[in-house]
């Protein structure tokens, strides 16, 4: 607030909480966005040309199921052949590493929604045959005790932006978490699947979007998978055609043993 001192009388400091905030907001939209990773002035976008030169993107070749793992000879990897996923494929724009992470964290706990729109084109273009297919986005939800915590949903925001770049319009209220589950971080996989087990369910009023049609998972995230797992099963058990998954970053796959 040392900005608003200098340019707002005494009487206008004393504005309760909520103006503060609104007038953080109208300072923010007033000055250059910082790089959310640096916290370097930038133009126009949320990265500087040093830091988004340092994101990982992904491109094939890939597993066309996991859209991860180099499949080598065959078009789909042996972990997808061995272990295949509820949903049908999943694509991720980035790697999750230093970068991403914080993108994530800006738009998650920074308030930094300005970033939504850009990490939402990145989403397009790695989901874009994905997304020629599909009927819908589903953003990953969060329980609404979470939701109040945070005010906002950064899968739903990510959602919204892919959205208003593709057409594809959101489904929302398909999907409910009707668990309020812990925190993922720290968990193993087989902890972090039993975590999410029968946390997610379509909502009486949010069959007639789920049943019969193609949908389009959207989270900022994946880990190890058991969250969008989560979700596709229920989505399925509720009658979809067809769920993809499409996320902003994926965690590096644990090296793989040799087959
Ligand atoms: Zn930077």
């Amino acid at each position: 607030m040392l900005f608003a001192s200098k340019l707002f009388p005494a009487p206008l400091q004393r504005v309760g909480s909520v103006a503060q905030s609104a007038l953080r907001r109208m300072l923010d939209l007033a000055l250059p966005p910082l790089c959310a990773t640096c916290r370097e002035p930038v133009e126009g976008r949320g990265l500087c040309p040093a830091c988004w030169s340092k994101l990982s993107f992904i491109t094939r070749p890939y597993c066309e199921r996991l859209g991860s793992y180099d499949p080598g000879p065959g078009i789909l990897s042996m972990e997808a052949i061995a272990d295949p996923p509820a949903y049908n494929r999943a694509r991720a724009a980035v790697r999750f590493d230093e970068i991403s992470r914080a993108l994530v964290h800006a738009l998650k706990y920074g308030d930094r929604l300005d970033l939504a729109p850009m990490m939402g084109r990145w989403i397009g273009q790695a989901g874009r045959e994905l997304l020629a297919e599909a009927d819908a986005l589903v953003p990953v939800p969060l329980h609404w005790r979470r939701l109040w915590a945070r005010r906002f949903n950064q899968s739903a925001m990510l959602a919204a932006a892919v959205s208003r770049q593709t057409g594809v319009p959101v489904a929302a209220g398909a999907l409910k978490r009707v668990k309020p589950t812990a925190q993922q971080v720290g968990l193993s996989r087989t902890e972090r699947a039993a975590n999410v087990q029968g946390a997610f369910r379509v909502p009486g009023d949010g069959k007639s979007g789920v049943t019969g049609r193609r949908l389009v998972l959207i989270d900022d995230v994946l880990t190890s998978g058991a969250t969008v797992e989560g979700c596709a099963r229920a989505l399925l058990r509720a009658g979809a055609a067809n769920v993809d998954v499409l996320v902003f970053a994926r965690v590096a796959e644990p090296a793989r043993t040799s087959i």
